[in-house]
């Protein structure tokens, strides 16, 4: 017999997580189905930024042109493996129509308000006793660039972001001195964004975790779903190796396999997976105050917990999760160039970790109903922002389920707008 459950998330990943403790605290009973373990995706080994920052979306003007160079040096920070898939084929026409000035004005205000609200609710999480301490910092991070190229392009992006309402500080080389006193010692200036702050995304996992718990949520590990069947215009079972389960909702957050999953229920959602590298320095003999980010190569450079870690890189090669320290070696080649005490030797491959962030063509996440499925509510899709995006998807589709009047203009993050 299928047992039955109010909610049924599906993935332990931080929108998952931050989606059960969300509709938990409005009183609905939930369950979520893990594959593996909480953060067996992407939602491990991140940088931990929480980045208001963030508001222009990687399909912008120039990121076509830039990404066709850096196809050709084999040390970028970008690849796509050649195949015949035509998904990807479809995903790569999409972003490319999106490399607008247009959509970046269309974008960037979703970006801000999204991370502007997961950071608020991380402040409050963080304020609150019943929260396991997840090293949430209102540390702010700064962009660095060593080059003329890379400054004119962090000039035009700072003054997006203080034309969006940000605070924004261009600072020159002795002012960046003074807010980043630790840190690359080759950079010419950056741009100091105070808003970003810094969270250890395994200590976030296991506080939600324990969150989910005390009110009486539950998470099967290691129960991968397989397969649905539909019924006039619902899900009727979700199916799991061992377990048909039947449920009033289910939230497919299941980040970059969301889309195969979702094929099985006949959607298309244009989710592609892009692995990213981390490279986490145990004990490293000087951490920086605040994160930063190494413009030219997009190394992001982050202090956590007294360890050191350096995130990068972005490889469109479908489901390959294997770690390739080689892959990595780039990330700290740069680093190692531009960050004190960092050396290039290849890493160790336990210090090494890759995910795959969930990316949609326009760079904004999905979080919805789908009209041919009454019971089902998507909620992926948020790329490079998951941590920093994930308490506010969590209230958005708390409210979807409970029927409230939405907090957010949905119709931008609608899982149909790709129709
Ligand atoms: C190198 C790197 C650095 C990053 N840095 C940052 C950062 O600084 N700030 C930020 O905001 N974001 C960052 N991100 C992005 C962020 O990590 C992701 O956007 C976020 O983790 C996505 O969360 P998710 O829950 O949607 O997906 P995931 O964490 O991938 O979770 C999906 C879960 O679904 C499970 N699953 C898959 N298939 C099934 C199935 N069939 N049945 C049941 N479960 C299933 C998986 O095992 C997984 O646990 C970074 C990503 C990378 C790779």
């Amino acid at each position: 017999m299928a047992k039955h459950a109010d909610v049924l998330v599906i993935g332990g990943g931080v929108v998952g997580l931050a989606t059960a403790h969300a509709l938990l605290t409005r009183g609905r009973s939930v369950t979520i189905l893990e594959r593996k373990c909480a953060g067996a995706g992407a939602s491990w080994g991140n940088a931990g930024l929480v980045a208001p920052r963030y508001l222009i979306p990687l399909a912008a003007p120039g990121v076509v042109a830039q990404g066709l160079w850096w196809l050709l040096d084999r040390e970028s920070p970008f690849r796509i493996k050649p195949r015949l898939d035509p998904a990807l084929l479809q995903w790569l026409w999409a972003f490319w129509s999106h490399c607008t000035e247009a959509h970046v004005a269309h974008a960037s205000p979703i970006l801000r308000d999204l991370n502007l609200r997961g950071r608020a609710r991380y402040e409050e999480w963080a304020a609150a006793d019943a929260f396991d301490d997840f090293s949430f910092r209102a540390s702010g991070s700064v962009v660095v660039h060593r080059t003329e190229a890379g400054r004119q392009k962090d000039l035009k992006t700072a003054q997006q972001a203080k034309a969006a309402g940000l605070d924004v500080r261009v600072l020159n080389r002795a002012e960046l001195d003074d807010v980043l006193p630790n840190g690359p010692s080759e950079a010419r200036g950056g741009v100091y964004y105070p808003q970003d702050a810094l969270l250890n995304p395994v200590q976030l996992l296991s506080a939600l975790q324990a969150r989910i718990e005390a009110a009486g949520g539950v998470l099967r590990p290691g129960t991968a779903v397989t397969g649905f069947e539909r019924h006039n215009g619902r899900i009727r079972t979700v199916r799991t190796p061992r377990q048909a389960w039947t449920a009033d909702e289910v939230i497919l957050a299941a980040g970059a396999w969301s889309a195969p999953l979702a094929q099985k229920l006949g959607l298309d959602l244009p989710v592609q997976p892009a692995k990213g590298y981390s490279v986490t320095y145990a004990d490293p003999a000087e951490t920086p105050e605040r994160p930063y980010v190494l413009s030219e190569t997009k190394v992001a450079v982050t202090p956590m917990n007294g360890q050191l870690r350096c995130a990068g890189t972005l490889e469109l090669a479908g489901f390959d999760g294997s770690v390739d320290t080689r892959r990595a070696t780039p990330i700290l080649r740069e680093a190692a160039r531009y960050v004190p005490h960092v050396t290039p030797d290849a890493p160790e491959q336990e210090d090494v970790w890759a995910g795959f962030r969930p990316c949609t063509p326009d760079g904004l996440p999905i979080i919805g109903r789908v009209p041919s499925l009454d019971n089902l509510v998507v909620a992926t899709g948020h790329g490079m922002m998951g941590v920093s995006m994930s308490p506010v998807t969590g209230q958005l589709v708390a409210e979807m389920v409970e029927g409230d009047e939405p907090s957010f203009t949905l119709s931008p993050l609608s899982p149909t707008r790709f129709n």
